[in-house]
């Protein structure tokens, strides 16, 4: 997008502007809203985003977002250690959480397999979960992704590399609208997806 506009104002939409969903126009939309605002507010947002920065990192353990070595998930003794669901981004967790249904630990793939956006096993939180599985006792994990092209992609993926280690590898029922995000199902499906897992065959 052009320059059009002069100092400050035009560093606020380009930085907007890089944000992921936001356009050109939402940009600038959002500027001049950010511009007309009380001085407070803005401070407040701006304060907002820093603080996050400062004090939220990733669980040493899941890749959770975390505000110390290990996250909420990570540190309750509940929660049973010997299974693992596997998922593409934190807001997944919350999407399963809400099910009520999983009494596990998560790992956190930081993403999915995508050609297109050239996105590999290697850009993913994959040898981190291999290590987990050398590490803890885990027996089961659940492949959670995402039930679109890059999800299912990235399940088939895992489900190859972790089969031959022995353990039990089970994909989230169907039942789940093809092509969408595990953060936009319901909790009574997604609980069914979750209840009805299947062993994968790869
Ligand atoms: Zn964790």
């Amino acid at each position: 997008m052009s320059s059009v506009y002069e100092g400050p104002v035009q560093t606020l939409i380009d930085e907007l502007g890089r944000l992921p969903g936001i356009g050109p126009k939402s940009a600038q939309r959002i500027a001049f809203y950010l511009l007309k605002t009380d001085v407070q507010d803005a401070r407040r947002l701006a304060r907002a985003i820093e603080d996050a920065k400062d004090k939220v990192t990733w669980c040493r353990r899941c890749y959770n977002i975390s505000q110390g070595e290990y996250c909420n998930f990570c540190r309750d003794e509940r929660r049973d250690a010997h299974i693992v669901c596997v998922v593409e981004e934190p807001r997944d967790i919350v999407a399963i959480e809400r099910t009520g249904e999983f009494p596990g630990r998560y790992h956190v793939l930081q993403g999915a397999i995508s050609p297109i956006e050239g996105v590999g096993p290697e850009q993913l939180r994959v040898k981190e979960l291999l290590a987990r599985i050398g590490d803890e006792d885990i027996t089961e994990v659940i492949l959670a992704t995402n039930p679109n092209i890059e999800g299912e992609a990235t399940a088939m993926y895992l489900a190859r590399l972790l089969k031959p280690i022995g353990l039990k590898v089970t994909r989230i029922a169907s039942g789940l609208p093809v092509g969408g995000d595990l953060e936009y199902a319901d909790e009574v499906t997604l609980g069914r997806a979750l209840e009805g897992r299947r062993e994968v065959d790869a």
